[in-house]
């Protein structure tokens, strides 16, 4: 199946050949006829099947055909997202199909002054993207009309949900008129995300592009053991020893998060942090330079990383695992985008071996445990001038007694350790 077999237009034709697609995947093979026949969606699908342009396509078709709205300016489609980075992505995606019609995209989101939303609002939009607080406050102020909107989707719904936004999506389709096209997509399905889709949607057509809950079959999983305060010694080595250019790294806080960068700079790895705390500004700005390459490392909390598109992403390290097993799943979807293959490597302390369990359980599969390789132990205090950058690094082999014990051999590890057979794997549990 090409893109031309599915009635989009020659002008979206156009901005999709621009992005360098040549074959609709299989969400858009499913997803963009039914939804232009103004069915209900509700899809399983993660980030890195190529869902956006699965609603966006057919929605800014569905608009270009619908010549019966008249003057207003008000939207006639709302995306609504979990982050304020995912809202921003969206709406780009959308301006670049949109780019050879006469449609106009605009997003809203908080964490930025609501005054240039109010006036960019009121010189009106057809397909508006918002996060859902945002959203409501400017409902609230009058500034937005939703009385228009004929298709709502909720993108990345169970991230929504998990943040506690379903009040405010309440609120929100109240405002919506009541015959209007609903579209759901999730990466995971709770009891809560099938309550929700049950109330929304009307004989919706089902689509799952993945196995339920499955992570996204390129990425090649491991875990390594190690012990917690030597976790950051360890990436490190992983980062130098395997040349990385280009990690995500997620911690659990905010305040982890911090203090990781400043000890991956303070080992002369280049790296930026992005998360909840920090501005709307500095989030955009990291990402960037991770993006061109200026930093080697971002590190994330969940929720800051979600909706990150960077194509082609080597390696993801769970630095923490995540509490939510799903959230692995999400995690390891920023690599191996399409068709792309990744790493993703997790860090596994003892304390974490029941979360790497429920992991696997709702993976249905185990996650190869290989042996640690040898790294060596940082010194955090700066050696005296002229020994050095590095003049405080000391050998795995070369520390007190009990600390570090090198933990094996393994991808990246050039024969140091002797104790163990090159490639072995380790696959004993923690306990
Ligand atoms: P998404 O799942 O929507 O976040 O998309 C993931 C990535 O796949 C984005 O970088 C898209 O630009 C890209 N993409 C989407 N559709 C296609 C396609 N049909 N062929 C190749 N790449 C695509």
């Amino acid at each position: 199946m090409s893109f031309s077999d599915l009635g989009l237009s020659p002008e979206l034709l156009r901005a999709v050949a621009d992005k360098g697609y040549d074959t609709p995947s299989p969400i858009q093979a499913q997803a963009i006829p039914a939804v232009m026949s103004g069915r209900d969606v509700l899809a399983g699908a993660q980030t890195g099947t190529g869902k956006t342009a699965s609603f966006v396509l057919p929605i800014l078709q569905r608009l270009l055909n619908d010549t019966e709205h008249g003057t207003s300016r008000a939207p006639r489609a709302l995306v609504l997202t979990p982050t304020r980075e995912l809202a921003a992505q969206v709406a780009q995606s959308s301006r670049d199909y949109g780019k050879y019609v006469q449609l106009h995209t605009y997003q809203v989101f908080g964490g930025v002054s609501i005054n240039p939303q109010i006036s960019n609002l009121r010189s009106g939009c057809d397909v508006l993207v918002a996060t859902p607080g945002r959203l409501l406050d400017l409902a609230q102020q009058r500034c937005v009309d939703l009385s228009k909107v004929q298709v709502l989707v909720l993108d990345e719904a169970d991230r929504m949900l998990d943040m506690g936004f379903i009040n405010d999506i309440r609120k929100i389709i109240r405002l919506l008129p009541q015959k209007r096209q609903n579209l759901l997509f999730s990466a995971t399905y709770s009891d809560d995300i099938r309550g929700l889709a049950e109330k929304l949607l009307h004989d919706p057509l089902s689509i799952q592009v993945a196995p339920r809950n499955a992570a996204i079959e390129l990425v090649e999983q491991r875990a390594y053991r190690v012990q917690k305060e030597q976790k950051r010694h360890l990436l490190v080595h992983l980062i130098q020893e395997g040349q990385w250019h280009q990690v995500l790294v997620f911690t659990r806080t905010k305040h982890g998060a911090n203090r990781l960068t400043q000890q991956l700079e303070g080992a002369g790895i280049k790296a930026a942090a992005i998360h909840g705390n920090k501005s709307q500004a500095a989030r955009v700005k990291a990402l960037e330079m991770f993006k061109k390459g200026q930093v080697t490392a971002l590190v994330a909390t969940e929720v800051a990383a979600r909706g990150l598109d960077i194509k082609e992403l080597p390696q993801v390290v769970n630095y923490e695992l995540p509490n939510v097993p799903e959230d692995y799943v999400h995690r390891i979807g920023r690599t191996g985008r399409a068709g792309a293959a990744g790493e993703a490597i997790s860090l596994v302390s003892g304390d974490e071996a029941g979360l790497l369990r429920d992991i696997e359980r709702v993976l249905r599969r185990t996650i190869p445990v290989v042996q640690t390789p040898v790294f060596k132990i940082l010194e955090s205090a700066p050696m005296p001038a002229g020994q050095g950058s590095r003049g405080g690094d000391r050998p795995a082999g070369d520390r007190p007694p009990g600390q570090n014990r090198p933990q094996g051999n393994s991808h990246g590890n050039r024969g140091r350790d002797t104790r163990r057979s090159p490639g072995q794997q380790q696959r004993g549990r923690f306990n």
